[in-house]
């Protein structure tokens, strides 16, 4: 049974025989480099967590991560839904679409959520990871009628990025959209190639079967 995530249907876009080898045949896997021997997210997340102190390479980080901490945040929340779209234990057998978001608040009393994501890369603005987090969340709590997504830059800054505003009355044409592109890559057969899209992303491509492989 194949599951989706962001980063599947990410990959998707990008190319999609990558998308078939890494998270359907699973036979080769992305090695994530980390800058500076530094593990910014499982640093981060291991100070929201429990206080432990930031490595001085995020030090300039502290500040923001503080007011997060102190804010109340949760830390690394998982969702998932089945087929149905009901929410789904995270790790179950059924899980149709999966997502794990790094900052999350949620004030029931005024129906309202936060959604933080820590991005280490070259600020390029996307709502799309956030909006995908936002209906997972909202199957998992349908009292909610809006949450607000950020991307946080942590090596711009740190700098929050655009909010963007996710309002679950709007989440039907959102459904529809991240549905149609599982449901054509659910018409493809995972056992012939898929296209091929070849890009300056193969230089970081571990397929290594793929013509264009160029070690990475
Ligand atoms: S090397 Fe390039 S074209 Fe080949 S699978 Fe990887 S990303 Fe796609």
């Amino acid at each position: 049974v194949t599951s989706y995530s962001y980063s599947f249907l990410d990959q998707d876009r990008n190319c999609p025989e990558a998308a078939r080898h890494l998270f359907i045949l699973k036979d080769f896997k992305k090695t994530y480099t980390v800058a500076g021997g530094i593990d910014d997210h499982r640093e981060l997340e291991k100070h929201l967590r429990n206080g432990a102190p930031l490595p001085p390479e995020l030090a300039h980080v502290a500040p923001m991560a503080n007011s997060f901490r102190n804010s109340g945040v949760e830390v690394e929340v998982a969702y998932a839904v089945d087929r149905d779209l009901k929410p789904i234990n995270f790790w179950h057998e059924n899980v149709f679409i999966r997502g794990k978001y790094d900052i999350v608040r949620h004030w029931p009393e005024t129906r309202h959520a936060f959604l933080g994501d820590w991005k280490s890369g070259k600020i390029r603005e996307s709502s799309d990871q956030l909006e995908l987090g936002a209906l997972l969340m909202t199957a998992r709590y349908p009292t909610i009628e809006r949450v607000t997504g950020v991307n946080v830059w942590i090596n711009s800054g740190p700098k929050l990025g655009t909010p963007y505003e996710f309002r679950t009355e709007e989440n039907g044409p959102r459904w529809a959209k991240w549905l149609k592109r599982i449901a054509e890559i659910e018409q493809r057969d995972a056992a012939v190639e898929w296209e091929r899209r070849e890009s300056g992303l193969c230089a970081y491509c571990p397929v290594k079967v793929c013509p264009n492989y160029r070690g990475g």
